[in-house]
């Protein structure tokens, strides 16, 4: 069958036999074989591709913009969990305050213990790319502080911390605050 044989008008039930071949005797699946319903395939495709391609921009936007740009960088690989028992204030799970900081999640950032870093310095040292972790926390936490002020953050999440001793003195009297 020539290519002008199997050209298929809009509107019109593509045929198995009119479907396109990629290969000798091999036919190009399409989910929808009429063409008028393609255009809810190229659709799809253009929602998904602008889905992905935002996303991509908020994880790059979202810590320039509130000037924690160092996040970006963190690998997510981990290593900086060596510090264990160096870091002063018992926090155990670094990485999760970098991603924290760069998604700007305060649950997350809380609940690992965000709020009672002292910004010593000492888990910078185990970070493969020797990231500013100091610094990260610190912008973390004074975007943190901020949300608080401004009702932000779930009273839930602020409960828990008191609770369990997340909650450095520095940020004290802004939590009780948003509590009472
Ligand atoms: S900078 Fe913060 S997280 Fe790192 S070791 Fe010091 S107190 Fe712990
Ligand atoms: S070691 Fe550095 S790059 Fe790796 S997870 Fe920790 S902060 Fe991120």
């Amino acid at each position: 069958m020539s290519d002008q044989e199997k050209r298929v008008q809009i509107g019109e039930k593509r045929q198995d036999t009119k479907q396109p071949t990629v290969l000798p005797g091999i036919h190009r699946y399409q989910f929808f074989t009429n063409l008028k319903d393609r255009g809810w395939t190229l659709n799809l495709d253009r929602v998904a591709l602008f889905g992905i391609v935002t996303a991509l921009l908020a994880t790059v936007l979202k810590p320039l913009f509130h000037g924690n740009a160092a996040t970006i960088y963190c690998y997510e690989c981990r290593a900086c969990y060596a510090t264990q028992d160096r870091c002063p204030v018992g926090i155990m799970f670094q990485a999760e305050l970098a991603v924290a900081g760069r998604v700007l999640d305060y649950d997350r950032f809380i609940r690992n213990g965000g709020l009672k870093c002292i910004r010593c310095g000492n888990c910078q040292s185990y970070c493969v790319q020797y990231l500013p972790l100091p610094r990260m926390f610190e912008i973390m936490q004074d975007d943190t502080r901020s949300a608080i002020r401004n009702g932000i953050v779930p009273r839930y999440s602020l409960e828990r911390a008191m609770n369990e001793g997340l909650v450095g003195k520095e940020f004290i009297d802004d939590v009780v605050k948003a509590l009472a």
